[in-house]
């Protein structure tokens, strides 16, 4: 029996490239799947997947989703096999009170996910599934289904945010990938708010800062972060990983351990 805790983590996902990529941000991946315990599950939640109400995916082999165009075809060719895990999918449903989370088989693993995992777990061979996003609904919802799955950390179920904090694509220059002003500070305050334990001032993202509008244009990259800080202890210690910029899109990791 594994009565070991398991740290809950966002990571900035950024390009999809990262999942064949040998990068500054990959290796820093590989290091935190080294120094956690090994999963018995994953739990995604990623920006990628977003519904009206909520949703996990309960397929017994989630399919492999290319969601994105104009990439080479080498990243086309990934598979990331994991089985899924229906009877999780079950309980994941009922454990969570303060809305309604409904099983389908839909949906797969898209590459929030796999880009992330392929690099963390290559091996593919922990069960995985995805919880959907109902990214018209505020901050306090998804922290609240976020404390409700940290029950699953006792169980071994390693709860994953992928999205970025910061996620502008309209103001990304790939030419001069140097961070704004603007990109730096919102990622900070959220750092600081982390490490201070104020978790539910980042509820409502907009208040944080004059331009978090361009920080966070749509939310659905910065709400997988709220799920991971609902999965927070009280003796958690929050630590950063990966902090760094691609222009507008902030790469910073969060571990709560
Ligand atoms: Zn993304």
């Amino acid at each position: 029996m594994n009565t070991t805790r398991m740290p809950t983590l966002f990571v900035g996902h950024g390009s999809p490239m990262n999942a064949i990529e040998d990068n500054a941000f990959t290796r820093g991946w590989q290091e935190l799947a080294a120094r956690l315990p090994k999963p018995k599950a994953i739990l995604c939640v990623s920006a990628h997947w977003e519904t009206r109400g909520s949703f996990v995916c309960a397929a017994p082999q989630p399919q492999t989703i290319h969601d994105f165009y104009g990439f080479p075809q080498a990243l086309f060719d990934v598979r990331y096999p994991a089985p899924g895990d229906p009877a999780l999918a079950q309980r994941i449903a009922g454990l969570v009170k303060s809305t309604k989370v409904a099983t389908t088989p839909e949906w797969g693993l898209d590459h929030g996910t796999w880009s992330v995992l392929e690099i963390m777990y290559p091996q593919a061979d922990v069960p995985t599934l995805q919880l959907s996003i109902d990214s018209a609904r505020p901050g306090a919802f998804h922290h609240a289904i976020g404390r409700e799955l940290g029950a699953l950390r006792d169980e071994g179920v390693l709860i994953l945010g992928s999205g970025n904090i910061v996620h502008n694509l309209r103001t990304l220059n790939f030419h001069d990938p140097r961070p704004t002003d603007w990109t730096v500070r919102f990622d900070e305050s959220v750092r600081e708010r982390i490490a201070a334990g104020r978790d539910t001032d980042l509820f409502d993202w907009r208040a944080l800062d004059p331009q978090a509008a361009l920080a966070v244009p749509t939310p659905e990259h910065y709400l997988p972060l709220l799920y991971v800080l609902g999965a927070r202890r009280d003796d958690d210690t929050a630590s950063f990983h990966t902090v760094g910029y691609f222009g507008t899109i902030s790469m910073t990791s969060v571990l709560l351990s």
